[in-house]
């Protein structure tokens, strides 16, 4: 049986709609987000006028007209609110405060105070108790203040939960974070896994409804994007592609498991092949800089540069494996190891045509620029309140 929706709920349900219209395809007009949303002229003139008396959206001018009276274009302020993102690795936590829109008003690195193996939930809460709050100051005066936080985390997250299951590299279980930071701020706290973070920000940039954004730092997370919605899975955790087995019995990984993608393609594979070289590279650790550093030592050193060309063979293997499960439109690959792409990009596209079938071996292969998944986690205030986007539902 169908079910019934009274008037104001139905009213509720339109705004979201032409409030996420003009948020994703500003400059638009009215007349533009009644042909797209099939919704009436007068409703949609009704709904516009609510949102720019409450300081969301601007006229900006006029557009072109196709015979008649040139049309009024909206578009979101993007100074009516100002929204935080937190990074989590697992060297380095990254804060940014954007605006609405996603610009980055005001970034901050923090290295991690202890070891990956020293790193406890007490220490992770009080760092972004910190730096939220440090956030927080930086933001102008403005409309609705702030709109929320949003958090970035390496691991199993459940997103309606507001839980990290587990974080492999910290071994951290169960850990309620938004329980632990909701009472201490006045706006609210979301989470994701940084993958899916990656994802929402790449799928918005990019314009295409199958994507896969592969998240490579220390370990290797995903973020899948089928027929333009975040897929999850039935219980929130889809998207380890890094734990897929690519050796059986291969290197041990911090999950408990031998051989996976992550071992072989990330950050700790490359210290390994790097300390595997005929030079052994003493000064290297893992660190928020590792990557930058071995690029530049690249530059002079044969060691680092076949170093950087295993990464993009395994890389190009674990992304085969992907394109041949979805046929995305495209594959992003962000975090750290992006900032070498230029010593591995080759490999990988050799890989995929010797590997991936048919048409996935002309899937192309794009990189992230360094700020997309903490931009992605500051936008997440934005899809969860103001345009509650059916992106955000599991
Ligand atoms: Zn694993």
């Amino acid at each position: 049986m169908a079910k019934t929706v009274d008037a104001a709920t139905m009213r509720q349900i339109n705004k979201r709609y032409v409030t996420e219209y003009i948020y994703t395809r500003a400059p638009i007009s009215r007349i533009d987000i009644s042909t797209m949303t099939g919704l009436n002229k007068a409703t949609v003139s009704s709904l516009v006028d609510e949102l720019i008396s409450e300081q969301f959206v601007v006229e900006t001018g006029y557009g072109t007209s196709n015979g008649g009276r040139k049309p009024v274009m909206l578009q979101f302020n993007a100074k009516a609110g100002y929204c935080i993102g937190v990074d989590v690795q697992i060297t380095h936590m990254k804060t940014v405060l954007t605006d609405i829109m996603g610009n980055i008003v005001y970034k901050r690195i923090r290295p991690m105070d202890a070891a990956p193996d020293h790193l406890t939930q007490a220490v992770l809460e009080e760092l972004l108790l910190d730096e939220i709050d440090r956030a927080a100051a930086q933001a102008p005066p403005s409309t609705h203040g702030i709109i929320g936080a949003g958090i970035a985390l390496p691991g199993i997250v459940n997103f309606k939960a507001g839980c990290a299951f587990y974080l492999p590299n910290i071994e951290i279980h169960n850990w309620d974070v938004v329980g632990a930071l909701s009472n201490v701020f006045s706006f609210p706290i979301f989470i994701d896994n940084d993958g899916n973070c990656g994802a929402w920000s790449e799928y918005r940039n990019r314009h295409v409804d199958n994507l896969v954004f592969v998240n490579v730092g220390i370990g290797i997370g995903t973020g899948i994007i089928v027929g333009g919605r975040l897929y999850r899975g039935a219980n929130g955790i889809a998207g380890e592609y890094g734990h897929t087995t690519i050796s059986a019995i291969g290197v041990p990984c911090a999950c408990g498991n031998y051989g996976c993608w992550e071992q072989y393609a990330s950050e700790q594979a490359l210290l390994r092949y790097l300390s595997e070289g005929e030079e052994v590279p003493e000064s290297l650790e893992l660190s928020p800089n590792l990557v930058a550093l071995a690029v530049e030592e690249a530059t002079q050193r044969a060691t680092y540069r076949r170093a950087f060309e295993t990464v993009g063979q395994y890389l190009g293997i674990g992304i085969a494996n992907i394109v041949n499960a979805l046929n995305p439109d495209l594959v992003v690959v962000g975090g750290t190891m992006a900032q070498g792409a230029h010593l591995f990009e080759s490999q990988i596209a050799a890989v995929l045509k010797h590997r991936a079938m048919s048409f996935n071996k002309q899937v192309p292969v794009a990189f992230a620029d360094e700020d997309t998944i903490v931009v992605g986690a500051a936008r997440m205030p934005v899809w969860n309140t103001i345009l509650q986007s059916p992106l955000s539902e599991t």
